[in-house]
């Protein structure tokens, strides 16, 4: 769509307000409205100012003005306001120079996909996030003066029942039994199938949805790849869907990687293709049917997956889900079979076009431009440096021996960990400026500050468990 298209749909719409949406550095919507009469075609291009220094992570107060530019290809009718909107996504500009603001994340995704374009490699790369959540009733978590909310289960691992109800109707899903027993087990089918048809409302297309492993109501919607701007735009869509669909049913949604203790945590897992001139470039006669140029890219998320963890798993919550015995990758390896790898080779689609990697140590609490454009580059940077991987391992990772495990590299095992990765290793996101030296150093201070140091400083409410009478 074109602003003047945009505005004429606005108008079939009936739209009354326009809502603009921008994502801030964390991968979390923010928004302000106009009324309709506020919008006209030149503001898709003048912009509309707003405060940018109240956004975590942004401006100083000193240089706080800033512009939101609505593109037009991203109106919708949103599908949660009662007044018709129109829900629009915006870049964000800096009105003395009129650049787009190199913290923007939709900005970053942008200048990776123009990069992956000027390198000559390719002409667009596909990402299809495969996010978890779940979806809880509220009595499952408490809130506690000195930690915030916590869920029970996390504390004690108590055996759960899965959902809260009196009288109790049975039918609840014991730990990591979650994958897939029909209703009344699986008590969520209708609201994830609303889900879905929302999502396809607003123009995804949505592949299957299913309950997951976890017990306490962990479900996927998986949706068809898109290109890296556009998914980045997609995953914040599907995090918006999921939430305000749950609310509409009483219920909550947490992407948060590891809520619930011993049991499955939320992973995100990625998969990814790189294209020229509409030929999958990941199909070849290689191991799994890959080309050379598929395993240098693999070869790339490996070498730096250290730092890219700092991107696509970048709680400290996340590295709680990173453990063994939950299906969620703790070795840097690559495998068609196996599941326990960081990255898998899916064999069970035979045509080139279906070609694809799927890295799977991401969680959905990351930004999805952010780790998307980083898992690119990371990729592109195997490519040109013409990186080679090892042997696959395709026996059981769980199962082997310390001294076999001891020659495979692991992930980070916190984030603090994955942030002094990133600290030592960002070389490969600058290349054409994609991320900047700023955004970086932003990126690991924020998290440092924020995070790391705010968990650290709070006492753990197990610790109380096992300390208390010490
Ligand atoms: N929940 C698992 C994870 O943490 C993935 C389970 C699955 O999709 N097979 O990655
Ligand atoms: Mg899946
Ligand atoms: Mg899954
Ligand atoms: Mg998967």
């Amino acid at each position: 769509m074109n602003p003047k298209q945009a505005l004429e749909f606005s108008k079939d719409q009936h739209c009354e307000i326009v809502d603009l949406k921008f994502s801030d550095i964390l991968g979390m919507w923010q928004h302000f409205s106009i009324p309709v009469s506020e919008l006209d075609e030149n503001a898709f291009d003048a912009g509309i100012g707003f405060d940018g220094s109240s956004i975590r992570g942004w401006q100083a107060i000193h240089a706080s003005d800033m512009l939101v530019v609505p593109d037009p290809n991203t109106a919708v009718l949103d599908p949660f306001t009662e007044v018709a909107t129109l829900s629009l996504i915006c870049d964000i500009v800096d009105p003395v120079t009129r650049e787009a603001y190199s913290r923007d994340p939709r900005n970053i995704a942008r200048k990776a996909a123009d990069y992956l374009n000027n390198t000559g490699i390719g002409d667009v790369a596909y990402f299809g996030p495969e996010a978890e959540f779940f979806i809880l009733d509220d009595v499952r978590y408490e809130q506690n003066q000195q930690c915030g909310y916590y869920f029970i289960d996390s504390i004690e691992g108590q055996w759960n029942t899965g959902r809260e109800e009196w009288p109790n109707l049975g039918y609840k899903p014991r730990y990591k039994e979650g994958y897939f027993p029909v209703p009344p087990t699986d008590s969520l089918q209708d609201i994830r199938s609303e889900m879905v048809l929302t999502l396809e409302k607003l123009g995804y297309r949505v592949e299957a949805h299913h309950h997951e492993v976890a017990t306490a109501g962990q479900g996927e919607i998986d949706m068809r790849y898109l290109a890296i701007q556009e998914m980045g735009d997609g995953l914040m869509w599907y995090k918006y869907v999921i939430k305000n669909v749950a609310r509409r049913h009483g219920k909550t949604v947490t992407f948060m990687p590891k809520p619930v203790f011993q049991d499955n945590g939320t992973g995100m897992h990625v998969h990814q293709s790189l294209w020229k001139e509409g030929k999958p470039l990941f199909a070849g006669d290689g191991y799994a049917g890959l080309s050379p140029l598929a395993v240098h890219y693999i070869a790339g998320i490996l070498k730096h997956a250290p730092a890219l963890a700092a991107f696509t798993n970048p709680t400290t919550n996340s590295y709680r889900r990173l453990v063994p015995g939950f299906e969620a990758p703790i070795n840097l390896a690559y495998s068609s079979r196996n599941r326990s790898a960081a990255v898998r080779i899916p064999m069970y689609q035979t045509n080139p076009e279906s070609k694809r990697i799927e890295v799977r140590f991401p969680d959905p609490s990351c930004n999805g431009y952010l780790a998307f454009s980083a898992m690119l580059m990371a990729g592109l940077d195997g490519i040109q440096s013409r990186l080679e991987v090892g042997d696959p391992l395709d026996k059981d990772i769980y199962s082997m021996s310390r001294e076999e495990l001891a020659e495979v590299p692991s992930t980070p095992s916190s984030l603090e960990e994955a942030l002094e990765a990133l600290r030592n290793d960002h070389e490969f996101l600058l290349k054409g400026d994609v991320f900047t030296e700023d955004v970086v150093e932003t990126w690991i201070d924020y998290k440092m500050e924020n995070e790391v140091s705010a968990v650290r400083l709070r006492p753990h409410p197990y610790e109380f468990t096992l300390y208390f009478d010490a």
